[in-house]
């Protein structure tokens, strides 16, 4: 199935609401890179536009979004639909999979979400830097560290915009840091404290995997900060390594 819509020129990366549409070969392209993904016709089987998805969603209760729509938006190939949505409403989903669990198809509404987000991303289009950028801390942390989160961070001074409700966290605090098996992550200080080959191999897999390249297209100052600390920690990396042969020597 193709679309038949207007074909006219719009830029990606503009938002939705003051842009006209895109061109053509430019909505092919992105449904294209979509559609490419291996995962695509694991998680689109086909769709009997039941709303079964819709119905159990918890995103579709608040936001003007529906997995449903989604869904029928890539089996019916309507390219601009398809472009439409990317723009904001494939944000609102939380990623639970609940859809899939329930979908009489196999489909994985969310896991299409997720490929339709990796495109926005790779595409550098502006819902996607609109989006991401209250993270880039977050972003920071975990691709400097793999790990952003420790339970010593769950606390009332780490999350001030809970409110009272981080009492109902804070309380079994010494629980939830028994759960996590490795007493290395147990604490920002020491879960923080990557080991440098870790480290180098942690960046070696950013890479590699493409990772770091659709960081640029989204946010080329968090690029940067993370590329100088890669750089450095190679740098010492090499250096542990020739003290090594040294020793050996
Ligand atoms: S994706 Fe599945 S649950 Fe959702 S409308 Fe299509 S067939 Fe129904
Ligand atoms: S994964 Fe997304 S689309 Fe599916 S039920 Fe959860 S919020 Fe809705």
């Amino acid at each position: 199935m193709h679309s038949t819509g207007t074909r006219v020129q719009k830029h990606i990366g503009d938002p939705v609401s003051d842009t006209p549409p895109v061109d053509y070969d430019a909505l092919q392209e992105i449904f294209d890179d979509i559609q490419s993904d291996i995962r695509y016709d694991h998680e689109l089987n086909g769709c009997l536009n039941c709303g079964i998805c819709t119905a159990t969603c918890p995103a579709a209760h608040y936001y003007d979004f529906s997995p449903r729509e989604i869904v029928q938006l890539l089996w019916t190939e309507n390219l601009e639909g398809i472009y439409d949505a990317m723009q904001e409403k494939i944000w609102a989903c939380a990623q639970c999979y609940t859809c899939a669990a329930r979908c009489p198809f196999g489909n994985s509404p969310g896991g299409l979400v997720m490929l339709m987000r990796e495109s926005a991303i790779k595409q550098g289009m502006q819902s996607a830097k609109d989006v991401l950028r209250p993270f880039t801390r977050v972003m920071l942390k975990l691709i400097s560290t793999g790990n952003q989160l420790a339970p010593d961070m769950i606390s009332a001074e780490h999350f001030p915009d809970w409110g009272p409700n981080i009492s109902k966290v804070d309380a079994p605090l010494k629980a939830l840091r028994a759960a996590i098996p490795m007493p290395t992550l147990n604490t920002t200080a020491t879960a923080w404290e990557v080991n440098l080959k870790t480290s180098v191999e942690l960046y070696t897999i950013w890479e590699m995997t493409g990772v770091l390249d659709q960081l640029q297209t989204i946010d080329e100052n968090l690029f940067d900060v993370i590329s100088d600390i890669m750089e450095e920690k190679r740098e010492d990396y090499e250096d542990w390594l020739d003290e090594q042969d040294d020793d050996d020597d």
